[in-house]
């Protein structure tokens, strides 16, 4: 169906950082499958992991215990300090999955009519209720009746929250990305995630996080709370984390793990052996290759890289991100650069409008890095400049 306005190209096959098309022209990868190819592409240990994998067993359901998702939500636990998962196949069902523990946890403490708050430019997925959670009239519009039980307030805005909770008495959590990624890669003001925690547990609220973007070792640390010393309630992890296997995740601790009991949710592929394979390869190869630091650094290099070369060009508003999830806010819509960049053999994105996206792979490196910096800068600068008033 017509559900999205592709560019003209097709990729044969790549490696690491390079896609290839039939003709064998190499791009260069800044957008690594909108933050999924965190290994790059064809990794060989992922590629060995899943071939052997898919040589024992791909699927046998939830009906019976499947080992490779036992140890997977072990991984997970550990990594980020929660206690028990659930598993579901992208990032739209986790958050459906996190909004239904929400739900629970409210009826199970008498509220009948429970509420979510939910931000103004996020963006949580296509399904009806994540749609309606999300904060964009674009994704929402001709879908009405949305889904109820969702109060919307400004990204960042901590106070905002807290008022909420002196006019409202059915609310039961709060679900926010740490960092903003369709929206325009929106970073908040120190302070704000602990704010909210705050808010919180003044309130008996469950924080919720969608880190389905913005997990998984995208921001230089293996989730982006881990910039902060919180905890969530509920986290939820996809496109990063199966490397493009589909896979997505909803982790909780406390009352919230405890909420989903036996017939109350479920998934047919959820979990199966081969996308936990994958998952629990692409943890192993982020440690063992040494990718968080390394996002980290070449991260902070992008950045200062093109504040350099964009500095004293009108128009550019403002570099911003964490690690390599890096957005570039022009004063004007710049969705043409998307085709511009093609045509110099990058791949990047544009998201709300006026801000150039870059998701690298994970194992960028810094030479790489200076090549995509040096074109991207030369791609804007022109542009900019051709369209001066
Ligand atoms: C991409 C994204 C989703 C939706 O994930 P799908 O796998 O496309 O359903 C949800 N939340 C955030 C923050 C995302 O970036």
């Amino acid at each position: 169906m017509q559900t999205y306005a592709r560019q003209p190209i097709a990729f044969v096959r790549g490696e690491g950082v390079w896609l290839y098309d039939a003709a064998g022209t190499r791009y260069l990868d800044a957008l690594a499958g909108v933050a999924v190819n965190g290994l790059g592409h064809a990794h060989p240990r992922l590629a060995e992991a899943l071939c052997a994998q898919a040589g024992r067993l791909i699927h046998t359901s939830n009906l019976y215990r499947i080992p490779e998702q036992e140890r997977l939500a072990e991984r997970l636990c550990r990594l980020t300090g929660l206690e028990r998962v659930f598993f579901c196949n992208s990032g739209a069902e986790a958050n459906e999955a996190a909004i239904k523990i929400a739900r629970l946890y409210g009826h199970d403490r008498g509220i009948e009519n429970p509420a979510i708050v939910v931000m103004e430019k996020s963006f949580h997925g296509r399904t009806l209720a994540t749609l309606s959670a999300t904060g964009n009239r674009k994704v929402q519009a001709g879908f009405e009746p949305l889904v109820t039980g969702f109060v919307r307030v400004p990204f960042g805005d901590a106070q905002a929250v807290a008022r909420l909770a002196e006019h409202h008495n059915n609310i039961v959590a709060v679900l926010v990305e740490p960092y903003q990624g369709e929206g325009g890669v929106n970073v908040p003001q120190t302070g704000y995630l602990e704010r909210l925690r705050q808010i919180c547990d003044n309130n008996g609220w469950l924080l919720m996080l969608d880190e389905v973007q913005s997990g998984v070792g995208r921001t230089g640390k293996w989730f982006a709370f881990q910039h902060t010393d919180i905890l969530p309630d509920v986290l939820t992890l996809a496109k990063g984390l199966g490397s493009g296997v589909p896979i997505g995740a909803c982790l909780a601790r406390g009352v919230a793990a405890e909420t989903f009991t036996p017939g109350k949710h479920g998934s047919t592929f959820g979990g199966n052996p081969l996308a936990c394979t994958a998952a629990l390869t692409t943890l192993e190869v982020i440690e063992q290759e040494g990718l968080l630091a390394n996002a980290a650094e070449v991260g902070a290099y992008i950045r200062q890289d093109l504040a350099e070369r964009l500095s004293g060009v009108a128009g550019v508003r403002e570099i911003r991100g964490q690690g390599l999830m890096i957005g570039i806010e022009l004063d004007r819509p710049c969705g043409e650069l998307v085709q511009q960049a093609l045509a110099r053999r990058l791949l990047i994105n544009v998201t709300a409008e006026s801000v150039v996206r870059l998701l690298p792979p994970l194992i960028l490196r810094r030479e790489e890095a200076a090549l995509l910096t040096a074109t991207l800068a030369e791609i804007i600068g022109v542009f900019l400049k051709g369209r001066m008033p």
